[in-house]
Parts: C-alpha cells; sequence; structure tokens
C-alpha cells in the first residue's frame, strides 16, 4: 500500500464472475492500492450493477481515493461483449443480455470504462506479466478452471476474432462420443479438462477419492492430491487430463507458432502437481517426432502464479491503452 495523494489519478480493474467480483485499484505508475474480492450478486441486472459499484466504492475507500480520481475502469466479463459499445451482449452466468454495462458505469462513477471477455483480457495481463522478465511477442493464454478458454495475442496485441471469441476452444470437440458438454455437444475440450470434469471422471473411477471430504465439495486439488498419495484411479484420470491439455498445448503452438501458452484458471493453481504430468506428455511427444522436438520445447510452458490476477491486470492494461487513443 502506498501514501495516498490528492494529485493522484487511478485506474480501477474488475473481474466479474459469476460467484465473485474482483477489484483492483492502481495508480498511473501500477502501484497496487487496494484489491478486493466480493460477492457477484447475478439474482438479475439491476443487482450485478448494485453488487458490482458497492465492490468498486469498497476498493476506492481502502485505496482512500475517490470516484473523482478515477480515470478509467477495466472489466472483464465471462462472456460476448462489444468493446466500442460497452455492452454485455451475453453473459449467462451473470445474468445479463444485451446489457449497457459501460453506460451504467459511466452513470455511477462519470468516468469512461472498457469491457472484454474475461479470458481474452486475462491473455492481456498474462502478456503483460511474462514480458516483465522476457520479451515475447505471441503467447496463448490457457486457461483452465470452472471453464475452459484461451486468449491470444499475436504480434504484441489481443486477437479477437470476428466475435471476439477467438481462443474459445473449451468447446472444441476432442472426443465425439464422450459426455455431453453444458453448451449441447458431446466430447468438448472442457468435459475433460474443466475442474468438474476432472473430479467427475475421477469419482466416476474411485468414489473414495477427496474422503471424507463431501463428493460435491471435492475439487480438482483433491483429486491432484489423492494422483500424488499414490491412488491408482486418481494417477490414471490426471495422466489422461494431462495427456489432453499436452495435446491443447500442441495444437496452439502449431496453429500459431508462438513462444509461449501460458497456463492460468483455478486447476493450474495446483502447481507442481499441475505442471509436471504435462511435461511429462510434452517429453512423450518429442521422443516421437523431430518435428514436436523442434517446436514442443518446455520453455514454451508456464504456469502464471497463482497470486497474479492476469484477468484484472489484463483489464487495466485494456482500459488504459483504450484511454490513450481517445
Ligand atoms: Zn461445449
Amino acid at each position: 500500500m502506498n501514501t495516498p495523494s490528492a494529485d493522484l489519478s487511478y485506474a480501477i480493474g474488475l473481474d466479474i464472475g459469476g460467484t465473485k467480483t474482483e477489484a483492483m485499484v492502481v495508480d498511473q505508475q501500477l502501484h497496487v492500492h487496494s484489491r478486493i474480492s466480493k460477492p457477484t450478486d447475478t439474482t438479475n441486472p439491476k443487482r450485478v450493477l448494485a453488487s458490482v459499484t458497492q465492490t468498486v466504492y469498497e476498493a476506492l475507500h481502502l485505496a482512500k481515493a475517490t470516484a473523482q480520481q478515477v480515470q478509467v475502469i477495466g472489466v472483464g466479463i465471462p462472456g460476448l461483449v462489444n468493446p466500442e459499445t460497452g455492452v454485455v451482449r451475453q453473459a449467462v452466468n451473470l445474468n445479463l443480455e444485451s446489457y449497457p454495462l459501460g453506460a451504467a458505469l459511466k452513470a455511477e462513477f462519470d468516468t469512461p470504462s472498457f469491457l472484454e471477455n474475461d479470458v481474452r483480457a486475462a491473455a492481456v495481463g498474462a502478456f503483460e506479466y511474462i514480458n516483465r522478465t522476457e520479451p515475447v511477442s505471441h503467447i496463448a493464454y490457457l486457461s483452465i478452471g470452472t471453464g475452459v478458454s484461451a486468449g491470444m495475442i499475436l504480434d504484441g496485441r489481443l486477437h479477437r476474432g470476428v466475435n471476439g471469441m477467438a481462443g474459445e476452444i473449451g468447446h472444441a470437440i476432442v472426443e465425439p462420443d464422450g459426455v455431453q458438454c453444458r453448451c449441447g455437444t458431446y466430447g468438448c475440450l472442457e468435459t475433460i479438462i474443466a475442474g468438474p470434469a476432472i473430479v467427475r471422471q475421477a469419482l466416476a473411477a474411485d468414489p473414495t477419492i477427496g474422503a471424507p471430504t463431501s463428493p460435491d465439495k471435492i475439487t480438482a486439488g483433491h483429486v491432484y492430491t489423492a494422483a500424488q498419495s499414490g491412488n491408482k484411479a486418481a494417477q490414471q484420470i490426471i495422466q489422461y487430463v494431462s495427456r489432453t491439455i499436452a495435446r491443447t498445448i500442441q495444437w496452439l503452438i502449431m496453429s500459431y507458432d508462438i513462444d509461449k501458452v501460458l497456463l492460468g484458471g483455478g486447476v493450474a493453481r495446483d502447481g507442481d502437481a499441475f505442471l509436471q504430468p504435462i511435461l511429462h506428455e510434452l517429453a512423450h511427444l518429442r521422443m516421437q517426432s523431430t518435428l514436436a522436438r523442434e517446436m514442443l520445447l518446455d520453455e514454451k510452458v508456464a504456469r502464471i502464479p497463482s497470486d497474479f490476477n492476469a484477468g484484472v491486470w489484463g483489464a487495466i492494461w485494456l482500459a488504459k491503452q483504450a484511454v490513450q487513443q481517445i
């Protein structure tokens, strides 16, 4: 925390999720003045706005800052957004459809805001993070949590695609005979490597995994722990999941010839237990192929540290870029 000053102007980053909203207040030198996480009320659009607004005021209060000092607000949203108009076209988890969030924030705080899909925003955050230590121009950010999605930075710029959905690979079909995904299709990538999918597969193989925690509270973390403790069923599931993640990394690298694939999201928080089996599978691919030996180097894969909130940072960077262009 830094000493407050009346001369300071601030930027606010928001990562609005279906369960919680994370907010961060930074000054022009990007020093962090406050960072909080509060529940998101998704009952209806009015309540979403009220809970987000309340979170912003609390973050400002903690930073000893006022709304008048806010230069811009960057917002990451889990859904389809239009950054030009500030309209959330669709965000199922937030109960929002064709909702003018940018205009609503402008009315409340009298400051410009910039909206982006949360994973696209996190890709920008991850890109800025890695560039602190390693200059790179092309990355994929692969988020593995409750859902699975990626964001692409190509030539140093966020690649959005026609609908701003470039990287939405969680719904790429990898197992046509697999289980039905929440999107309706069968065998999407998400039905294998997302956190709930890891738990589902593990409990089907061995219902005692994670005990005595009740089955509805078991997370992917329990499965990784069980695998490390020698549970054979958990080890098999983690091997299958890691092999599928390694193949996903291979697709991303072969599709875009990028410097790095950066891994984030709730499942990636399991650290080495998460990363090591993936690196093992990549080594296996290298043993099979000269091309893989050339393209799939271990140093192309890295995990974003759990304490770095790529989504909030990315929202801030995008918002600051947007105001500089006005
Ligand atoms: Zn799907």
